[in-house]
């Protein structure tokens, strides 16, 4: 039996999104900056898929740009706005002389594709705050409001973790900045913009930018049925922020580069299924993760759950091994069929904790012992019955062989 438990890092591609795709690579592959009849059919294809996706967010099409990954709409979002606001502040711009380099607000739970940007920024002077978490992985919106100083301007908070599921306050955020960017622009203080990393929430949760109250939402099709190598970031009408990637004026001259047509169909037709059948698979997805949750728990001794169920996404579960190691763990469960993930990156020859684990107080010691379950719209009671029983057998057996002492 073969079982896909990995969701979470990258989904099957849909055959209806595959069907729709093809003519895009035989028979309508003009490039869409063409006058001909081909580039026109290339450049329809786009600005339709573009309409549809703007439906699915609550956006309007000219607020929708196309990228290569959530990496990139993450970064085009981050330094985008930052050094947009670096820009005007050296120009000497009244409303935007502040005295120091801008200030970013993110958590200490994001994904890389933030925090390693966020580090980059640092580099260069710019100044970071990155908020704790509780140990169910949320943060606190009042830990927004504290850190908020005069060169403030983004706020990046994720909608969904990827390692443990936790949902953050993203509402209630785009709330409270809502107020206090009214106060801001009394006292002539510039807007801080909102960013959300959305790729873990779109199949499950609403992601309507209006009802979010967001400037920036960054998307990756491959995390929902779409092929790797397309993205998308919302930027919000009028929002002040610089193209990463320069070149032709593609994209409302925000991201140069030949569109990738057949992705962009693609990524609106996995999108257009996504969000017609969300509830009806987050009901189902929640059911199947309360299974792998309760059967965990009750067949395996010395096992923690990372996190509060009822503060998860439906389709992530993260647990904690206390005596065996999480890679040995993936590797013995690939050998029966099963791909699921670890928290632990081995990075030359060293097996660094995750800082997801961390940051919601997990010790290290416990945190080398991470098991990620994602789950799909594919999976089923039968297979998470079938991962139970070959997960308490290699349970025992890697307990057998664990070098107790150097966990
Ligand atoms: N953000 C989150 C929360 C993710 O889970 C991922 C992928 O794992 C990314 C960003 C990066 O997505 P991509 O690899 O498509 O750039």
């Amino acid at each position: 039996m073969k079982v896909y438990f990995d969701n979470a890092a990258t989904t099957k591609v849909e055959n209806e999104v595959k069907k729709l795709m093809q003519p895009y690579f035989d028979k309508i592959y003009g490039n869409a900056s063409s006058l001909h009849f081909l580039g026109q059919q290339s450049r329809q294809a786009i600005e339709e898929a573009r309409e549809k996706i703007a439906g699915f967010l609550g956006a309007r099409r000219e607020e929708i740009i196309f990228t290569s990954c959530a990496t990139e709409s993450n970064n085009l979002a981050i330094k985008g706005v930052v050094f947009a606001y670096d820009f005007l502040r050296k120009q000497k711009n009244p409303k935007y002389s502040f005295a120091e380099k801008p200030h970013i607000i993110t958590s200490s739970i994001e994904h890389h594709a933030v925090l390693h940007t966020t580090e980059y920024l640092e580099k260069f002077g710019f100044q970071v705050t990155y908020l704790p978490v509780d140990k169910d992985g949320v943060i606190k919106v009042e830990d927004v409001e504290k850190n908020i100083k005069k060169n403030t301007v983004l706020v990046s908070i994720m909608y969904v973790n990827n390692e443990i599921g936790s949902i953050q306050p993203i509402k209630e955020i785009g709330q409270l900045l809502k107020k206090i960017n009214e106060k801001r622009d009394k006292e002539k203080l510039p807007k801080i913009y909102f960013h959300t990393d959305a790729v873990q929430a779109f199949l499950y949760l609403d992601c309507n930018v209006q009802e979010l109250g967001v400037d920036l939402l960054s998307l990756t099709g491959h995390k929902f049925h779409a092929p790797k190598g397309i993205g998308l970031l919302y930027i919000k009408k009028g929002t002040l922020i610089l193209p990463q990637q320069t070149g032709g004026g593609h994209e409302f001259g925000l991201r140069a580069g030949t569109e990738n047509i057949p992705y962009i169909v693609g990524l609106a037709k996995a999108m257009e299924i996504a969000f017609e059948n969300r509830e009806k698979e987050a009901l189902k997805i929640k059911k199947l993760q309360r299974m792998v949750v309760d059967e965990v728990l009750n067949n395996i001794e010395d096992v923690v759950l990372i996190g509060s169920l009822t503060k998860k996404a439906p389709h992530i579960v993260s647990f904690c091994f206390k005596n065996i190691e999480g890679e040995s763990l993936v590797l013995m469960l690939s050998q029966k069929g099963i791909a699921t993930s670890s928290g632990s990156a081995c990075t030359s020859g060293k097996l660094e904790p995750s800082h997801v684990l961390l940051a919601c107080g997990v010790p290290p010691q416990i945190a080398h012992g991470s098991l990620r379950i994602s789950l799909g719209k594919y999976n089923t009671e039968k297979e998470v019955k079938y991962f139970i029983e070959v997960l308490k057998k290699t349970v025992k057996k890697l307990e057998k062989i664990s070098p107790k002492e150097l966990l």
